[in-house]
């Protein structure tokens, strides 16, 4: 339970979003009411630099400055939609609305093959989850529109999922040493 296969990838230097709904920079951007069901899940694409706040580019950006090939773009559109609809449906099935996510992707080179992998976590710190009844917010914009509950919120998110049982502390002891060579 505590240990993960690592793969090295090269990453792409592109902040992959899907919308599935209305909210956060969207919203601002265009003027559409947050909550409001796009009429199709969309795609968009921001560059990953820190000191320019992660601009929004276009796929013209991407091929013309070699962030990626446009084979490639089409790899990670493909790879963003079957993400998407795996993740809808798994929330879903929990009674959760997922209205946006960002994930990031990498190239994992096998041999003398290449392909374009998942290379990110998904958690609520980076998708938009709310209620399917209640359009209460059970992600990270509690905690950036000062909400609080985030703990709470982040728990129910693993408790519908399956995934945390409902009496776990929320914080462990910290490690314990299982095995040691010294004895
Ligand atoms: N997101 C993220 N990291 C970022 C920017 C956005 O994980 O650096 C996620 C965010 O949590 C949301 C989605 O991407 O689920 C869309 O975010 P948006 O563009 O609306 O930006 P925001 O207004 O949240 O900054």
């Amino acid at each position: 339970m505590r240990e993960q296969l690592i793969r090295e990838v090269e990453i792409i230097p592109l902040e992959v979003v899907v919308r599935n709904v209305a909210a956060g920079s969207l919203s601002q951007r265009l003027g559409i009411p947050e909550g409001e069901v796009l009429p199709r899940s969309i795609i968009e694409f921001y560059y990953k630099k820190d000191e320019l706040d992660d601009p929004m580019v276009s796929e013209e950006h991407i091929t013309a400055f070699g962030w990626a090939s446009p084979p490639e773009i089409d790899d990670i559109m493909s790879l963003a939609v079957r993400i998407n609809d795996f993740l809808s449906g798994l929330f879903l099935g929990v009674g959760i609305r997922l209205v946006d996510f960002k994930i990031e992707l990498g190239r994992l080179f096998e041999g003398d093959m290449m392909r374009i992998v998942l290379a990110d976590e998904i958690s609520p710190d980076s998708c938009r989850l709310w209620d399917i009844k209640t359009d209460e917010k059970m992600d990270k914009d509690r905690f950036r529109r000062d909400m609080g509950g985030l703990l709470e919120a982040y728990r129910e998110v693993a408790n519908r999922l399956g995934i945390m049982n409902e009496n776990e502390p929320v914080r462990g002891k910290g490690p314990v040493l299982v095995s040691s060579n010294d004895d």
